[in-house]
């Protein structure tokens, strides 16, 4: 079934069969015939390309759009995407009376384990594959640093207590920059929890993030820091559960009155503030990584690029930047109305002076509070016990959980009786 292009016997007609074009790094791309009508699973797929290149691991492949991006395919789901925009082109090239080219397909190998991935996971992609006690992480890592992590995360996957057949996956909560957030139900507890779903075929600073997350999640033991249920690995992907919040992250909300959001800023001040006393810096302060629930609590998630400060020379000012990005997130939230730059954007602008909360729209302690934590100067930013005797701070700091809770159930009505109008 399977035959090098120069090699081929004479191709039957074209519109009886489905030309899969195995493109090889080196060249001598493979093309890989298939009768129409035959089901075709992404796994399928995968075991050609295993037998084209058979000295690399691939998870994934990717196609060209008719733009010439690259589209990842890592399930069946994206193999069915890719098969009806496929289709839809040979139907153009029919009705243009073109020749009809083969679908191109290009496998994103992973070089062999070791090499490229240094925290020595090894990820069994066999079909069926699904493991609670993680046979997939192994020892014998270079240094004493990455040997401590990987026996921690072994240690967190060992304990086992999430699995996937025990999950039912329910809504989509979001995408970020590593996979994909699901809201779904934890069919032994009952419990309703935040599935974060990270392919695995990533490059090694992700999975560095990865590591970092889960080791930080497994430590912390913070009202103000989500909570973490456990960790799997299935086929190509790891699963990370942690508490579900149903009032999501703040990124959604604009411009909260200042008596809820005085109180969900000294939340947050308290979660960085037991994060930096673990010695651990967030490094991705931003309105998505802060969540509110309806019983009035605000957590800090997501540490994908977090890192523990003994771990990188130099480091001096990270606790200031975790400051300055506190700053930024609360102003993007009070001035979400688009006025301002994208968050990563203005992250970037280091020499410019930084943007000012207009007085007279917001208070003066918030203003100074934000002001201050924004300073150009990364020492003149207030330190972790400045920021807890800030006026602004002090002002809120009365574990008065039922404003933020009324807010939240508040703010929820009003968003589903809109979607209900629409
Ligand atoms: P980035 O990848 O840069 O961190 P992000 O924070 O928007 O961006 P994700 O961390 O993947 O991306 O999260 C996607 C969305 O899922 C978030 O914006 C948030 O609204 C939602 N979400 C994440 N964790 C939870 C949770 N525990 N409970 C409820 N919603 C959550
Ligand atoms: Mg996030």
């Amino acid at each position: 079934m399977l035959v090098p292009r120069e090699m081929e016997p004479k191709a039957p007609p074209p519109q009886q069969q489905l030309v899969i074009r195995i493109k090889v790094p080196d060249g001598g791309d493979v093309d890989w015939r298939i009768p129409l009508g035959s089901q075709l699973l992404f796994r399928d797929v995968l075991d050609v390309i295993g037998q084209v290149l058979p000295d690399t691991t691939t998870t994934a492949f990717e196609y060209e759009d008719e733009d010439g991006d690259r589209i990842t395919v890592r399930s069946d789901e994206e193999m069915k995407a890719m098969l009806s925009y496929y289709y839809t082109t040979v139907t153009e090239q029919q009705v243009n009376g073109e020749m009809i080219e083969p679908l191109q397909i290009y496998p994103r190998a992973c070089k062999p384990p070791g090499k490229r991935n240094i925290h020595g996971l090894k990820v069994n992609t066999r079909a069926g594959s699904s493991n609670n006690s993680c046979p997939a992480v192994t020892e014998g890592l270079p240094n004493n640093s990455l040997k401590k992590s990987s026996a921690e995360l072994k240690k967190i996957l060992a304990n086992g207590q999430m699995n996937e057949q025990d999950i039912q996956y329910r809504d989509i909560l979001g995408h970020g920059n590593g996979g994909t957030v699901y809201k779904a139900y934890h069919v032994p507890s009952g419990k309703i929890l935040a599935v974060k779903v990270i392919p695995l075929d990533i490059t090694v600073e992700l999975q560095k993030q990865i590591m970092s997350e889960l080791e930080i999640l497994y430590k912390c033991d913070s009202s103000y820091i989500i909570g973490f249920y456990g960790a799997f690995f299935v086929e190509n992907r790891i699963s990370i559960c942690t508490e579900f919040m149903d009032g999501g992250s703040l990124d959604v909300y604009r411009k909260i009155p200042e008596h809820v959001l005085g109180r969900i800023s000294v939340a947050v001040v308290k979660g960085l503030t037991y994060l930096w006393s673990l010695k651990i810096l967030h490094r991705d302060v931003k309105p998505s990584n802060m969540l509110v629930n309806t019983r009035g609590q605000v957590k800090l998630c997501d540490f994908g690029v977090s890192t523990q400060p003994e771990r990188i020379a130099g480091e001096q000012y990270g606790i200031h930047s975790d400051v300055w990005s506190f700053g930024i997130s609360f102003m993007e939230i009070q001035k979400n109305q688009g006025s301002l730059m994208p968050l990563q954007l203005l992250q970037c602008i280091v020499d410019e002076d930084p943007p000012v909360l207009p007085v007279g729209e917001f208070s003066e302690p918030f203003v100074h509070f934000i002001t201050q934590c924004m300073r150009k100067l990364p020492t003149e930013r207030p330190a972790p016990e400045e920021l807890m005797v800030h006026p602004f701070v002090v002002q809120y700091n009365d574990k008065n959980a039922e404003v933020v809770s009324m807010w939240v159930c508040r703010m929820l009505e009003e968003r589903r009786s809109q979607q209900g109008i629409q």
